[in-house]
């Protein structure tokens, strides 16, 4: 175990975490809380089941909380079925958060990004230790392990387990999690993010049991008809491409989701289709939502999403995807955007 790394990443923001530190308020801790964000990803999912894996056999009661559902595609992981949602089970939920320990943040860096959750996490005062490769973390976490050159907070949850000589603990199930987080934050291993240690994580959970074809099929060969169809209606019918500033813009209205039976998780991956187009800068997917309207932002190269989802859209994310949300109905939402692009952007 290092006693303290300092590290600066391609940001050249400064990341501490003191694995001493870490070990001494988990030996301390009975009750440990897993967070992660609102509408969870296989990053989020992935990331936060594997530290419960590895956190459990220390006989810890562990709790892992999301602030809403996780998509259906990810109902296969060991552990999924215990996560506390907490807007459906506010009472269990509360209950976990005020009795622990410590509590994790995994996959995100502020509060505002766990929805009412946020509030009751901010009002304890345990340990708070933030996993997470998002640019510029809230530094009031008493621990933060931040590094957003990382792949995803699974190659970080990795990273820790390594530093804390959990690796031991290393079976199929927390195998299968870290590499659902890595494969899905990585395009399937096709994003800048990937690195050469992000393969030799791969590798090392191979040894350990994971076969990458079963975990592929889990998470993208379970299409429901409904969803395919409302891809292909998405591509053909709601795609708007400016060739001129090469950014491609794909909206769906709460009443055409509702067509086709949208659930949770179906339009994951659109957004990349208009990224797909040969030449394409910048894709934008705007979804309405009940009280709003979220966006999804892709980039190529040195636009730079991340800045403006914070600039324009309350979001954030990283530099190449990001995310943001206005409460607005759908026309108003794709007005908005449009008017940014034309006249606060650059292309
Ligand atoms: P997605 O488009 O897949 O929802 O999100 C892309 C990336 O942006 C993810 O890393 C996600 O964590 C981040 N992101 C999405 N929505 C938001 C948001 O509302 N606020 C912030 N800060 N980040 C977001
Ligand atoms: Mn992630």
């Amino acid at each position: 175990m290092k006693a303290k790394q300092n590290r600066t990443d391609s940001f050249g923001k400064i990341s501490t975490v003191d694995y001493n530190q870490l070990q001494a308020a988990l030996s301390d801790a009975q009750n440990i809380v897993i967070t992660t964000h609102r509408s969870p990803d296989g990053d989020a999912i992935g990331s936060s089941l594997a530290l419960a894996g590895f956190l459990k056999p220390k006989q810890k009661n562990v709790t892992v909380i999301v602030p809403d559902p996780f998509p259906n595609f990810l109902e296969w992981m060991e552990g999924a079925t215990d996560i506390v949602v907490f807007e459906s089970q506010k009472e269990a939920a509360e209950d976990a958060i005020e009795t622990a320990d410590v509590i994790f943040s995994l996959d995100y860096n502020r509060f505002d990004r766990v929805a009412a959750m946020g509030e009751v996490l901010k009002s304890r005062s345990c340990t708070k230790v933030m996993i997470d490769h998002h640019i510029d973390p809230d530094r009031s976490y008493d621990l933060i392990l931040s590094d957003t050159s990382a792949s995803s907070t699974a190659e970080l949850v990795y990273r820790c387990a390594k530093e804390m000589n959990w690796l031991d603990h290393l079976n199929r199930p927390i195998a299968e999690a870290l590499y659902a987080g890595i494969m899905t934050d990585t395009g399937s291993f096709k994003f800048s993010s990937t690195s050469a240690e992000t393969h030799r994580i791969a590798a090392h959970l191979m040894e350990a049991g994971l076969v990458p074809e079963v975990v592929h099929q889990r998470i993208f060969d379970t299409n429901s008809y409904d969803r395919l169809q409302l891809l292909g209606y998405a591509l053909s019918k709601k795609m708007d491409y400016d060739a001129a500033r090469k950014v491609c813009i794909i909206a769906l209205s709460l009443s055409e989701k509702n067509r086709f039976r949208y659930q949770k998780g179906d339009t994951e991956g659109l957004v990349n289709y208009g990224l797909s187009i040969n030449g394409s800068k910048m894709a934008v997917f705007v979804s309405e939502e009940l009280g709003g309207t979220k966006f999804s932002f892709r980039s190529k190269g040195d636009v730079n999403v991340n800045e403006i989802a914070r600039a324009y859209f309350n979001g954030g994310g990283h530099k190449n995807a990001a995310g943001g949300r206005v409460e607005m109905k759908i026309k108003d939402a794709i007005n908005y955007l449009k008017d940014v692009i034309e006249n606060k952007l650059e292309f």
